[in-house]
């Protein structure tokens, strides 16, 4: 699982002191484009690491940049000949590079390399080319054809077959198709399946888990289940099978970094992977998944393989991912008082006792150094992660739970100084208290909702599983009673106490934030005309829709109007908190009980529908401010220094150039053929 909790964060700015400072002088904005701000980060504490460390970080982050082209395929079956062609005319293009033509498509081409294909990375439609399409045809005949992925046929013919694959908007409409009423697997774009429907699909898979006699393996989450012949079956992702020029890359990486491995645990860990990504065998993922858990003391960690399953509609097929980083000692501290008072948290929450754990365990959390991400998690990333997803192992060996904090630092870096606090916060009083304490509130916030949100609760005895009662609305209230849990102890005394925030102040400046962001700033992310879908983005309209409209009597929210601008005020923050701790309540009993009607009651009649008068407002005043709604990053490079062969050193650079890194990893790190 991942969260993505911050990234509104960025849209509506806080600021203020954060754990770990890095260089003063570092810029963090990098490139502009579309709807995207590409952004750098730093890795304060890499060059304090040790030779043997250095040298593992550097052999997992190659391990990982050699799985780049998977994500790549498992999107969409045409994205690695796009991006070939990309490249191509990015390097060799001969003729005029300026002008509205070319300016278009070098925009198209970065929206491209950062969505890691031609959807889009969050909505999942296609990104349409804004050049005209003849331009495509120009750009390929005057570009060197022996970089073209031509495959045998000439340019001409290469251009008539590529344009409607770019330009047909009805042609793999949405990587990831959820609507209502289509065929999930088939409607997806996505490269996970070919010619089965979402019906076969299950049937092969009950019947799979069925005869295996280990009903609790991920089946299915390495491999592309295709028809052919008439015959359905599984093409897997390893060494000999399908990807399998790339996998021997990370495999061979992986082999170096077993040998510098910093524990016992650590190598076993490695070696698990590698034999899974060997054999194909999912046992062995979960493994590695059981060692890599257990494996709570080195400095160095990772995530390396097919992990997240949001790209596939019907949850299956893991996304390749890599994510390389290192333990922030400073910041775990932080983390770390607030798991060590889980039980705590539990006891006074105001959820009913019986809903409550007599023991809360398995949480280990702890915030990391980013050193380099690819594939899923990359140029877009996640700023909280928690692993493993099998349930088995999460419910037998636990779970650890990360805070990306140099991810969320260059956010807060850069949404300092946006503009938009003061645009959309209710009194210049507010602005300054979430400029000073924002920061701190919202890496609380993101701790609370990890450590002592998701961890929290039970289900009553005999009722299924949520995603069984719950359905299609398991994620939004799943998130929003993380959130709750978040915020209700925002402004409890204990925090004080514990040492991790000064003041309620910060309390006071999460919920300005969480108010405003929920009413108001997150439309900016929602097209006009459109609702909700997203479940964090859901889950924020719900608490705080529900809370304004609870609190009506008592006007605990106000809204009102300044110089025709609509703004939020918390009027009343304890009986906010009372209000907050009521909805809490009542979601852990949807959840317990399985209340599938309660809990869709909720969501969609408060999260759901959106106020288009309000989103209008909302995208006019954000115009002027030139804020992007996405962001991602350029990825720090790690260079050996090496004496006679042998790595004596290794060097952290920042690259500055967006669209020079994408053009490096295509040259550098790229090991499968253009059609799998
Ligand atoms: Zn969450």
């Amino acid at each position: 699982m991942r969260c993505l909790t911050l990234l509104t964060l960025a849209v509506l700015g806080t600021a203020g002191a954060h754990a770990n400072p890095a260089s003063e002088n570092f810029t963090y904005e990098a490139d502009r484009f579309a709807d995207i701000q590409v952004l750098r980060y730093q890795v304060p504490g890499f060059e304090q690491l040790s030779l043997q460390q250095k040298k593992l970080a550097y052999y997992l982050t190659q391990a990982g940049l050699a799985g780049r082209d998977i994500f790549w395929d498992q999107k969409y079956r045409h994205n690695l000949v796009i991006r070939k062609t990309l490249e191509a005319v990015l390097q060799s293009y001969k003729g005029e590079r300026s002008g509205a033509e070319w300016d278009a498509f070098v925009v198209y081409a970065k929206q491209v390399f950062f969505a890691n294909g031609i959807h889009h990375h969050y909505a999942s439609n296609k990104i349409l080319p804004k050049f005209p399409e003849p331009y495509l045809a120009k750009l390929l005949a005057q570009s060197d054809a022996k970089l073209l992925p031509l495959e045998g046929k000439s340019v001409a013919a290469f251009a008539r077959e590529l344009t409607p694959i770019l330009f047909d908007p009805t042609i793999a409409a949405k990587t990831t198709n959820l609507d209502d009423g289509v065929d999930h697997v088939a409607a997806s774009a996505n490269n996970f399946y070919r010619d089965v429907t979402a019906e076969e699909v299950d049937a092969f898979y009950k019947d799979l888990a069925q005869k295996s006699g280990n009903p609790r393996l991920s089946y299915g989450l390495n491999s592309q289940l295709a028809k052919i012949d008439g015959r359905i079956v599984e093409r897997v992702w390893k060494i000999g099978g399908m990807y399998g020029p790339a996998i021997e890359r990370i495999v061979g990486w992986l082999e170096k970094a077993a040998t510098v491995a910093e524990t016992e645990t650590q190598r076993r860990s490695i070696e698990h992977l590698i034999r899974h990504y060997r054999t194909g065998d999912i046992a062995e993922f979960d493994e590695h998944c059981i060692a890599w858990v257990s494996d709570t003391t080195p400095t160095i960690d990772f995530v390396n393989g097919f992990i997240e399953t949001y790209v596939d509609a019907v949850g299956k097929k893991g996304s390749f991912e890599s994510v390389v980083s290192m333990r922030d000692v400073e910041a775990t501290k932080r983390i770390a008082a607030i798991s060590d008072q889980a039980q705590w948290f539990e006891d006074n929450s105001p959820i009913q006792s019986g809903h409550k754990k007599a023991n809360v365990t398995g949480i280990s959390a702890k915030v990391i150094t980013v050193i380099g991400e690819v594939g899923d998690a990359a140029p877009s990333t996640p700023i909280g992660i928690n692993l493993p997803n099998a349930e088995w192992i999460r419910e037998q060996h636990g779970s650890k739970s990360v805070s990306l904090g140099n991810i969320i630092e260059a956010y807060n870096v850069v949404s300092s100084k946006s503009p938009a606090t003061e645009e959309f916060a209710a009194s210049p009083e507010i602005a300054a208290r979430l400029k000073k304490w924002g920061a701190l509130a919202s890496d609380l916030h993101t701790d609370m909702h990890e450590v002592i949100g998701h961890a929290s609760g039970q289900i009553n005895p005999g009722v299924a599983p949520v995603d069984q009662t719950l359905k299609n609305y398991a994620g939004t209230l799943e998130e929003a009673r993380a959130d709750l849990v978040a915020l209700y102890f925002s402004l409890d005394p204990k925090l004080v106490e514990i040492g991790v925030m000064p003041s309620l102040d910060v309390g006071k400046a999460e919920y300005d934030k969480y108010i405003t962001n929920g009413l108001l700033t997150q439309l900016f992310r929602v097209q006009p005309g459109h609702n909700l879908e997203e479940a964090h983005m859901r889950n924020r309209q719900l608490v705080v829709a529900w809370a304004f409209e609870k609190g009506k009597a008592d006007n605990v929210i106000e809204r009102f109007t300044r110089d025709g601008k609509t703004y939020f005020r918390v009027n009343d923050y304890e009986k906010l908190r009372v209000l907050f701790g009521q909805l809490l309540r009542e979601i852990q009993r949807i959840k317990s009980e399985g209340d599938f009607e309660a809990g869709k009651n909720l969501v969609e009649n408060y999260g759901v529908k959106v106020d288009q008068t309000l989103l209008a407002e909302v995208h006019r005043r954000y115009a002027p401010l030139n804020i992007a709604p996405f962001m991602g990053f350029i990825q720090p490079k790690l260079v050996p220094v090496k004496k006679d062969g042998d790595i004596v050193d290794v060097k952290i650079e920042y690259p500055t150039d967006f669209l020079g890194q994408m053009l490096e990893y295509g040259r550098e790190h790229s090991f499968l053929p253009v059609i799998n």
